[in-house]
Formats: structure tokens, sequence, C-alpha cells
């Protein structure tokens, strides 16, 4: 088995990197990139390894799902940058690792200030390159990129790491130790906040974090380099490999000097993810996709129940828990359909710059098309358009339209797999019984929501869910104390307060015997075989 090293000989220091570290054949075509404009906001489009900017000869396109515009030309990591980032990381280990926690909470509330200070600016970058809503950007994902450096480092100084237990007249002491080179790869849907919920933690515990942004949304990883940089964070503790999953991701989720890998993306990536992970023993926490229920009891508030149920399109219907099942009691099926169908008429489709949009558009050509083959698979299929599916005549580009199945048979694709775009389906139940053996018939296990007035009702129901997270009555809100993650095929582990410190670091149990008196002292022979 590959051993971890993180005291691996310093070939050089910092400042001597990184070109020479690059693949002779590479090397040649290195340069150093100038920044570029986006929306007014100077980006580098270099990665960002061990305090500095490092070009790659070779560049892939970053396309804007606003009007399919090039914006940038980013370079294109692979094995060696890979390489160069984890000993930059590691080498960065040996410093970070050894901070207090008061030293590293510091930094953190710093990098939540440069955060804080620079919200206008990351959220027009975010926009321009994933197509999200720039004032849900705004107002609460960039806010939250904020607080997610802000919880963590509170939580990093709540941790009793104090002499915790007296056992058999032994102290024993638990400790949060830093455990090494933490790789954080993240999907395109919610770039920035969904890389930061991972690095956050990651720095918390003293580790030093590689982060592989998508290459469809890679800019605000950029942004956050500066901003970690202004806040004093030391070189080489954050560091950025741009690139292509299956190129940079994989060679930095292969490398044997990895100590955790914190992967968010689809299924499909995460079994590679974790295969890779597996060669090298190396730990890793995985938050996959959904294809969550969103259950209707007759008795719920109507109003509030529909309300969120049209939410359930926000972001083109790009959100990983996202109830795109909606499951309504029979006796109100009918009448909810129809008041729905009206609902989603009035969502406002376009630039999602302005400030009256409510949907924007999917994220590639090729995602486009990946969602109109669940649309029209399920025609064929014999699911029942209620209303949408295709682009929206006026706007074209990628702007799917929001779409509602019902009458899909049983089993059916449309009911089971990830979409990923603004299309639910809806299916009537009777009773309790049944609306849980319809949420539950998913291979997910990512979340669920129920709307109910009766309490006891949610609680039953609510207890036989296979979900990482149940709403009663609300949605998409909790407390980052709490746990977080997908049960099944939603992936593996739980993130969230004491849950990210326990996967980011290497939890140790120190036994401490009390002084014996000199004379009471074993001989050497009587120590043999205590071990
Ligand atoms: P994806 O799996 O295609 O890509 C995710 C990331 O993995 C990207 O950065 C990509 O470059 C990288 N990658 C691709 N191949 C790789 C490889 N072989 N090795 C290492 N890295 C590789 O997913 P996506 O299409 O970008 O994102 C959508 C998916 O993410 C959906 O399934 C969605 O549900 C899921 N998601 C889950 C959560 C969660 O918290 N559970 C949150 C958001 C999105």
């Amino acid at each position: 088995m590959a051993t971890r090293s993180f005291d691996a000989p310093r070939s050089r220091p910092y400042r001597s990197y990184p070109n020479d570290r690059l693949d002779a054949g590479r090397r040649e075509g290195v340069t150093t990139s100038e920044r570029i404009a986006v929306e007014g906001v100077a980006v580098s489009t270099d990665h960002w390894i061990g305090g500095e900017r490092v070009a790659s000869a070779d560049r892939f396109e970053d396309v804007s799902p606003i009007d399919e515009r090039v914006i940038a030309s980013v370079a294109r990591g692979g094995a060696a940058e890979a390489r160069a980032a984890g000993a930059a990381a590691r080498d960065a280990f040996d410093g970070w690792g050894r901070t207090t926690p008061k030293e590293r909470a510091e930094v953190l509330h710093r990098i939540a200030d440069g955060v804080e200070a620079r919200v206008a600016e990351l959220a027009a970058v975010e926009t321009r390159d994933n197509g999200s809503l720039l004032r849900s950007h705004v107002r609460s994902v960039m806010p939250r990129v904020a607080r997610n450096f802000r919880f963590f480092a509170d939580r990093l100084l709540a941790l009793d790491g104090s002499a915790d237990a007296t056992y058999d007249g032994n102290a024993e002491r638990v400790t949060w130790d830093p455990a090494g080179v933490t790789v954080v790869i993240s999907p395109w849907n919610a770039p920035l906040m969904l890389a930061t919920w991972r690095i956050a933690p990651a720095l918390a515990a003293g580790n030093t974090v590689i982060q592989k942004p998508p290459e469809w949304a890679p800019l605000t990883a950029s942004l956050l380099a500066d901003i970690a940089r202004d806040a004093g964070l030391p070189d080489g503790v954050f560091n950025v490999v741009q690139g292509i999953g299956e190129e940079a991701g994989a060679a930095l989720t292969s490398d044997p000097g990895v100590a955790r890998i914190a992967f968010t993306g689809s299924v499909d990536t995460g079994r590679l993810v974790a295969e890779a992970a597996a060669a090298n023993l190396t730990p890793v926490s995985l938050e996959l996709g959904g294809k969550s229920p969103f259950v209707i009891f007759a008795d719920a508030d109507p109003d509030a129940a529909l309300a969120q149920a049209v939410n359930q399109f926000d972001n083109a219907g790009q959100v990983c828990l996202a109830g795109t099942r909606l499951l309504v009691e029979r006796s109100i099926y009918d009448d909810f359909i129809d008041r729905f169908t009206d609902a989603a008429a009035a969502i406002r489709q376009g630039d999602p710059r302005e400030e009256t949009t409510d949907l924007g558009p999917l994220i590639t050509r090729a995602h486009l098309e990946r969602v109109d083959g669940f649309v029209e698979r399920a025609k064929v299929a014999g699911a029942r358009l209620v209303f949408g599916g295709g682009v929206s005549p006026e706007l074209g580009g990628l702007y799917h339209r929001p779409t509602l199945f019902v009458d899909a048979p049983g089993g059916s694709e449309i009911l089971t797999k990830e979409v990923f775009g603004p299309v639910l389906t809806a299916q009537p139940f009777a009773d309790e019984d049944e609306a849980v053996a319809l949420a539950n018939a998913t291979d997910f296990g990512l979340a669920a929501t129920v709307y109910t007035s009766d309490l006891g009702r949610a609680q039953r129901v609510s207890e036989r869910l296979v979900a990482g997270t149940v709403w009663v009555n609300c949605f998409f809100v909790r407390d980052l104390n709490a746990p977080f993650g997908g049960s099944k095929d939603s992936g593996i582990g739980r993130e969230g307060g004491v849950w990210s410190f326990d996967f980011y670091s290497d939890v140790k149990n120190t036994v401490v015997a009390p002084a014996p008196p000199t004379s009471d002292r074993p001989s050497e022979g009587e120590q043999e075989g205590r071990t």
C-alpha cells in the first residue's frame, strides 16, 4: 500500500517553484498570462499553486451559458500540475498543520471578511460563468460563502479537545489532529458555495487544500485564491488546479499523498473518485445526486405548499436537493396540478443578471441536450406533458422551459433518474403508506420534503423516509451544525458541524496513565506484551 508522507523532503523552497516541477514537454509552453476582465472584474485564468500563478500551455474554453460566448481561456492542468500542487500543499502542511486553532480561526475570519467585501464582484463573475441568478448570488449564495468560513472558524474553537474521560485510572484525551492534504472537487451549479463548504472545514482542521473547480464555471475559484492570499493564508495552504475532470481531477484523486478527498458531483463520477480513493485507502466524502420527493398531504397549507413546490424549478432545476417528484394526495391532486400549472406560467425566464428574472439557462448545450433527451424519452414512455418541454421560443439558447409530466409509468426513467434540469413529475397517492412507498422508490436518498398540518403524521412519515435531510413544511434551510449528506446513491458520509471535523481530521485518543510511584514501576520484563 502506498504510504502518505507529509514529511517528504522539501526539494525546493516555495518561491523557486513552480515551473521547474512541470513536465519538460509542458514547460516550454508555460507562459504567465494576464488577468482578463469578466463583468469588469479582473480574474486570473491560471492555476494557483504554492502561492504563485502558474500557467499551462494547454487551455480550455470557458463558455457562458447566458449567451454561449467564450468568456475565458483557462489553464488546463493535468498530472504535472496535480503533482506540483500536491508537493506545494504537502510542504505547506508542515507549518499550517502546526498552527493553533485560534490562529487558523483568525485567518478564516479574514477570508470571510474578504468574501463579504467582494460579494458584488464574486456574484457578477459567478453569474456570468454559471448562469445562476445574480440576485441570489448577491443576497444569499455569496453571503453563505462567507458564512462557511466564519462558521467553521467558530466551530473549530468550540471543539472539545480537553481531557474527556478517565478510564481505569487513566486520563483519555481526544484531539482532532490535522489529516494532511485535502482535495476538493465540486460541480458548477453553485461552484464557490459548494467548494467552500468543504474548503473551510478542511482549512479549519489544519489541512492544506487543492481545489479542482468545475470546468464549466472555473473562475470564482481564482478570486477565492486572491482573497485567501490577501487574508494572510500562507503560500501553498490553498491551491487551485484548473482543468478537466478526467484529467486534473483524476490526477488529484489518484495521488497517494492526498489525505482526504471531498467530492461533490454526479453518481457516475463519484464512483470513479471512490475507486481512485480506494486504491490508496484515502478517506473520501461523497455528496452526490438526488431525485428527491416533495410530498403534499391534503391537510397541508395549500398556498405554502404550492409556493415551495414551484421553487423546485429554481436554478433551472440544477439543484441537487430539488424535490423533483411531486407526490400529492389524490383528493387534492387535480386541483393542485391546475394551480401549479398557473403558478409555473408566472415564472419569468431570461438573463440571470436581470433583477426580474426567476429562471436562467442550463449550463451547457450538451447538458441542454441531455435534459431534452429525458423529456423526449418520457413522452415516448407514455408520460403526459402538462406544460413546458424544449427551449423557450422567445429566448432560444440554453433556456429550457419549466416542464411538468404526469402519468409517467411506474419505474420509468423520468421517475427514477436525476434530470438536473427544470423538469418535474407529479404522482397522486392514496395514503401515508403509498406516499412513503413512492417517495422511497428511487436509488437516491439525498433529501425529502413533506407538507402537512398534522405533526404526528409528519413524524411518522419522516421516520420512514430514506434521506439525509427531511424538511417538514419548509425547504432548503438548515443549521451548519447539522449533519448533511446523502443516503443510498446520494453519497457517503455526513458533513456539517463536528461531522466535518471528524472527516477532515485524524481524530486521536491519547490515553495517559497516572505517573506510578518510582518503586511501583514495572520491570522491563513485566512490560513486554503490554500493548
Ligand atoms: P460531475 O460529476 O460531472 O462533475 C463534478 C466535478 O467532478 C467537476 O469538477 C468535474 O471536473 C469533476 N470530475 C469529472 N470527472 C472526474 C474524474 N474522473 N475524477 C475526478 N474528478 C472528476 O457533476 P456535475 O455535472 O458537474 O454536477 C452535477 C451533479 O452534482 C448532479 O448529480 C448533482 O446532483 C450533484 N450535486 C450534488 C450536491 C450535493 O451536495 N449532494 C450538490 C450539488 C450538485
